[in-house]
This record gives C-alpha cells, structure tokens and sequence, in this order.
C-alpha cells in the first residue's frame, strides 16, 4: 500500500515521511497516512515471516526490513481460566513470546527500519523498560548506538537486558514522563532518531497494527467481540485499532471488535476521562507507583496521547477498567495457574479486568474476547506476594513424601 505522507491528527496538516515527531503547525500526533486505494488483495505476502509478512501494509521499504523475529505470537484459548471467568471464547493473545520478551518488540522494528533507511547513527528512548531492552537489542542486531531513559524504580530485569545490548542507560527520577521529557530533549540536541514509543515517534505505532492481523488471521469468520489490552499512552491499542480498520476495508471483517483498556488504579488518566465522560485526557497527578510499572503513564506534557487513544475506544464502542495492585496480582497469579502463562504484572491486567466487565454486564458468556498478555513473567525481579515461604529443601525421598503429603 503507498504512504501519502504523515498526517497530523489535530490539524490535519501533512507532512513528508521523515523523522518530524509532532506536528510542526500545532505539535499534535502525525500518524502515516495510506493511499487506501492500493490496499493489497491478500493480508499476507507468502514466503515472509513474522510482523513483515504484513510489509504490504506497513510504511517501510523492504530493503530496510530489520528483524529478531518478532510477531507471530501464540493465541492460546483459555478453556480453564474461561471457564472460572465465565467466557466460552477466551484467548490470550502472548505477547511476551516476542524476542525480548514483550510487544515492544514490533513497533522496534518498525521504527528501526525507518531510522536505518533515514541513515540514522543512534536510536534513543524514554521507555518504563520494555522498550528500552527492544530497542537495545535492535540497535545491537543492526549496529547503532542506542541510548535508554528510564524511570529509577524500572525493574532489574529490564535494565539488564538494555545494558547487555550494549545500550547507554540513564536513569531518571519520578515518574516516566520525566524521562520521556529528557529523552526527548536529547534527542533534539544531538539530533538522535527518538524511538520513544508513545506516540513521538509516528513509525512505531505502524508495528502494533500486526498484533490484530495476526488475530484476525487466526480466528478467521471468528471476529472478537472484544479485545482487551494493558494501556499507558495507548499506541498498542491505536494501532491495533487501525489495524482493524485495514482489516475492514480489506473486507477480511464485517464487524469490528469492541476495545477495552485497562489501567492501574493509582495511574488511570484515560479511565478517569472515560468515565466523566470528558473527551479531552488531562495528565495524571499521582505518583504512579503501581506493580503495573508498564502502564504507569501520568502523560505529563503530552495528555494528547491519552486524548487520541481515548477517541479510538469510543470510535470501537469499547471500555476503560482499572484495577488495583491486588488484583492486578491475582491476574498474574491466575493466568500461571490456569494457564501456563508467565506474565509480568503490566502484561496480566486484563484478566482481573474481564471478570469486571462479565459483572458489569458488558462482556457476556458468549463473546468471544481476546486478552493481550503484552510481557513476559521474566521480566519482573520481584517476589510474588503468592509465595509466602521458601521452598523446602530435602534430602531423601521419604522427606520429599511426607511434603507432599501437607
Ligand atoms: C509499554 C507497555 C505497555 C503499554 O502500552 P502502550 O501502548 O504504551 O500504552 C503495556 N504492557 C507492557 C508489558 C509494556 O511494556
Ligand atoms: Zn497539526
């Protein structure tokens, strides 16, 4: 499909493709524009792999496609933890299978490819951790410096990776809108491609548009009803908005899916919108200090973003949930149990959030709902308050038996 350019989301101004991070008339969000008239006849070019089998519909040229091998992640239905739930067509969609653990990892290709093909040298982000090890690994895979921001109480974990990759790796105190802040000075000030994956940078977000592809692609006539996803800022959720609307115009899907976002309660700027019925996202005071560290966005400086993903859940008719530190940890805890995922708390905010709609009356038993597990259960360094002792050593199978018997 061509690209027209980069149209503003405020103005509606365009722009030529280029590194441009907000609209230079009013600074609000570019986003890719598409000539819709040459969409591609069939979703998928045969005999490429992962997010890049979708290249048709993505705004980079093929000589310029980077990859680790990210996309293609599972769809597992979930018999178990939908029937505790009381959803027929339950699945999670596993995010964290990505190569370094979590979603980030499309929108780093694609806006790696996009920084390679405008020649540049070094990649930046202000990330809560995810995309700061994402984009480390792309940089060291494809030989650019990387520089990453991050809040001081990002996980271990996450820091470790970006470190490994080679990254440079600050730290900044407060919130993660202070390091999006730094992170977006510098790179200004050295003219460094700024990959922060909110919506600055307008190429990333083009990546999370193969989450609903691959979706789509498996559950064939089966369309959900609703696709439920953890939220900060909200490109994830943006993007697999429009991809839907691809998919629609494409005449893959007749319906569209309802969207639900889910925040942690001590961080839920786009919730709290939602519910007073404001169209207009205003920053979050709070200090954000959630286990769901990946969506603790205050948006401070840029509540655009929430007001942009904000307008896409209403366009889908969808939902906003929050849910507080203990659920959030029932979530982890309920999709290991019943189902064999491993997720980080920000990547597990959903299920909690399903049943919230299931009370609620607005998902019902037989929907289908599709959950996006956006990170993996590695990634967080902390101790799950569901361990409660340490595990016993033994020395004898007859020990071991008198345990088991307890
Ligand atoms: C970045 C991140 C999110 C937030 O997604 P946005 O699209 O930025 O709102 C959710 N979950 C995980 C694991 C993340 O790393
Ligand atoms: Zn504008």
């Amino acid at each position: 499909m061509k690209t027209v350019g980069l149209k503003c989301t405020k103005c509606g101004a365009m722009e030529e493709l280029r590194n441009v991070y907000n609209c230079p008339k009013c600074g609000g969000i570019l986003e890719v524009e598409y000539d819709y008239g040459t969409l591609p006849q069939s979703l998928s070019t045969p005999g490429a792999t992962g997010i890049w089998r979708f290249l048709e519909l993505l705004p980079v040229n093929q000589k310029f496609c980077t990859t680790l091998g990210e996309g293609n992640t599972p769809l597992l239905k979930a018999s178990q933890l939908g029937a505790v739930l009381g959803v027929d067509n339950l699945y999670f969609k596993n995010e964290g299978c990505n190569p370094t653990g979590a979603f980030k990892d499309r929108p780093m290709a694609v806006g790696i490819s996009k920084a390679l093909e405008s020649g540049a040298h070094t990649v930046i982000t202000a990330s809560s951790g995810n995309g700061g090890a994402s984009l480390a690994a792309y940089a060291a895979r494809f030989n650019l410096k990387s520089v990453v921001v991050v809040p001081v109480n990002t996980p271990l974990n996450k820091v470790n990776q970006a470190i490994m990759h080679g990254a440079k790796l600050v730290k900044v105190n407060g919130p993660y809108s202070n390091s999006f802040h730094i992170a977006k000075a510098a790179a200004e000030k050295f003219g460094w491609v700024n990959m922060t994956t909110t919506f600055i940078n307008p190429y990333t977000m083009e990546g999370n548009k193969t989450i609903s592809y691959e979706i789509i692609e498996s559950l064939g006539k089966n369309v959900p009803d609703w696709i439920l996803m953890p939220v900060g800022a909200g490109p994830m959720l943006v993007g697999i908005w429009r991809g839907l609307l691809d998919l629609k115009r494409m005449g893959l899907i007749e319906k569209l899916p309802k969207l639900a976002a889910v925040q942690s309660e001590r961080c839920s700027p786009i919730d709290r919108a939602f519910r007073e019925g404001e169209r207009e996202v205003k920053s979050w005071e709070g200090e954000c200090n959630t286990i769901a560290s990946g969506i603790a966005d205050a948006l401070n400086g840029y509540s655009q973003d929430g007001t942009l993903t904000l307008k896409c859940i209403l366009e889908s008719g969808g939902n906003v949930v929050t849910v507080n530190e203990d659920e959030i940890w029932e979530s982890v805890s309920a999709l290991a149990k019943y189902e064999g995922i491993y997720a980080e708390p920000t990547g597990a905010v959903t299920v909690m959030a399903v049943r919230k709609l299931i009370k609620q009356g607005i998902i019902s038993s037989h929907h289908t709902v599709v959950s996006i597990v956006s990170g993996n259960g590695l990634k967080s360094s902390m101790l799950s308050p569901d361990i409660k002792v340490e595990p016993p050593v033994v020395e004898s199978v007859e020990e071991m038996e008198a345990l088991m018997q307890s």
